[in-house]
């Protein structure tokens, strides 16, 4: 279906001006991987009009958590666009071409690309494209006269379509919320405040890749800016490595992401928790560097009361004594009974992101089918709602119920926004290669 041009009304832009936005056939929220994968693959076509609009002032991605030495967890193929459309302009090779550095990249060998490269590359493909626009935050979305109203805080759009990209917000347990503050923190926010915990006792929770590398950060500083010591607490049994072996890889291929997508909700469920090390575990690299880091420490440095390894235990509570001393409380997961306390001075909560909050879809809750404390999407990851069915909500990385662990990361992002391209143009890309293996009993081979 081709663009349906409707007028806007004029509105207040936030310099005073007036502005007139054209009808769109797309109006994207958020600026994230996701959605700039999407801006990506419609830019340039005259037929599908769109404006993508970010909040932040400019893009950033996870700029609190670049610290040396972080790599990209996946195949830096799995850019904004190659996997699905590898001639596209806003790959990850056209980044290094016009930036002059394809040699210098080739060269370098990286084993896995520094995640400030990928961010830097992320940051050229939203600020080269015209149609991604920073400062604005969507307020709400309404759906009048067959169109979606999106109102920003700057200006009025609408659109036929709406792409909701958003992404996560970092999250704490309850019982650490009231203690937040510079010396009990996010990891989210790691370089902001990491900085002033020399000579303090740190507890990193969280046994994930953020919390590895908060830790590998703490105990590898130079000895006049480290911690007086930096334990390291995770639920996990141990420090689990993410399983980036070949036939893993395959759950994060398109066709393993349809034939989850089909099974029941209780069996996704299931898998999403069996197969959660393919996404979260630690990166080898990663557990290596902390692994040699504590035999210098121990070993070489004769210095082995600066970090203690605590898996296998959870945070039950965390507070302040009367004596002012701020302690948290772990209990052991075998050992029945049994806790330990850690007096710390600080805390550093690598304890994870969720989805980030919808409000602005309030106005068509209503209308919007949901399962699970998800919303219900389609196979193209359109919403089920009861508006007509040529209006479409999108949803990106917001339906892992449905869509399994890949949703949350970078391994399908260009074939989830090939989908929907491919909705609104009312086309069907041939699919990517089938994977060498027969995930239903129903796939006819063999
Ligand atoms: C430290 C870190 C490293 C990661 N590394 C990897 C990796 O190596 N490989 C991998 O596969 N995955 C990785 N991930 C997971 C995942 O790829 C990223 O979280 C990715 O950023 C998700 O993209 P997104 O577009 O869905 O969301 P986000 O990147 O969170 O983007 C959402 C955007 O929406 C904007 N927004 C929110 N509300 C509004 C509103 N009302 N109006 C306008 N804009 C709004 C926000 O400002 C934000 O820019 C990593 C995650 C973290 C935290």
């Amino acid at each position: 279906m081709g663009p349906v041009p409707k007028s806007v009304p004029k509105s207040m832009t936030a310099s005073g001006s007036t502005e007139q936005t054209p009808h769109l056939r797309l109006a994207g929220i958020g600026a994230g991987p996701a959605n700039l994968a999407l801006a990506a693959l419609l830019h340039g076509d005259r037929g599908q009009p769109n404006l993508f609009f970010d909040r932040k002032p400019s893009f950033t991605w996870h700029d609190d958590q670049l610290i040396t030495g972080a790599t990209l967890q996946v195949s830096i193929f799995k850019d904004l666009v190659s996997l699905s459309d590898p001639t596209n302009r806003f790959s990850f090779m056209s980044y290094l071409h016009e930036h002059g550095r394809m040699y210098h990249f080739l060269n370098a060998q990286f084993a896995a690309v520094p995640r400030t490269e990928f961010r830097n590359y992320l940051a050229w493909a939203a600020q080269t494209n015209e149609n991604v626009v920073f400062s604005e935050s969507v307020q709400h979305v309404e759906f009048v006269n067959d169109v979606f109203r999106v109102t920003t805080d700057r200006r009025q759009v609408t659109a036929d379509n709406i792409a909701v990209g958003v992404g996560t917000v970092p999250w704490v347990p309850d019982l650490a919320v009231p203690h937040l503050g510079t010396g009990h923190f996010h990891v989210s926010q790691f370089l902001r405040y990491a900085g002033q915990l020399a000579g303090k006792r740190v507890a990193v929770v969280g046994g994930g890749q953020s919390g590895a590398e908060a830790f590998l950060d703490l105990i590898s500083r130079s000895p006049g800016d480290r911690p007086a010591c930096v334990s390291w607490v995770s639920r996990r049994r141990n420090y689990f490595p993410i399983d980036d072996s070949t036939f893993t890889n395959d759950f994060y291929m398109p066709e393993y992401s349809d034939y989850f997508y089909r099974l029941s909700e209780e069996k996704r469920a299931e898998l999403n928790s069996a197969h959660l090390l393919s996404s979260d575990g630690i990166s080898e690299s990663t557990l290596r560097a902390i692994y040699q880091g504590l035999y210098r420490l121990q070993f070489v440095e004769h210095d082995e009361h600066r970090f203690g390894l605590l898996p296998n235990r959870t945070v039950v509570a965390a507070d302040r004594t009367s004596n002012g001393i701020f302690e948290l409380m772990l209990r052991h997961n075998d050992e029945s009974g049994q806790s330990q306390i850690l007096p710390v001075d600080a805390v550093v909560w690598a304890t994870g992101f969720r989805p980030a909050p919808k409000t602005f879809l309030e106005p068509l809750l209503s209308h919007i089918e949901t399962a699970n404390g998800e919303v219900r999407v389609d196979e193209d990851f359109a919403v089920t709602w009861d508006g007509p069915p040529d209006r479409n909500i999108f949803m990106q990385n917001a339906v892992r119920g449905q869509r399994g662990l890949p949703d949350v990361n970078l391994s399908l992002n260009a074939w989830r926004a090939q989908r929907i391209a491919d909705r609104l143009r009312g086309n069907n890309s041939p699919e990517m290669a089938m994977s060498f293996i027969d995930w239903s009993a129903k796939s006819g081979r063999g």
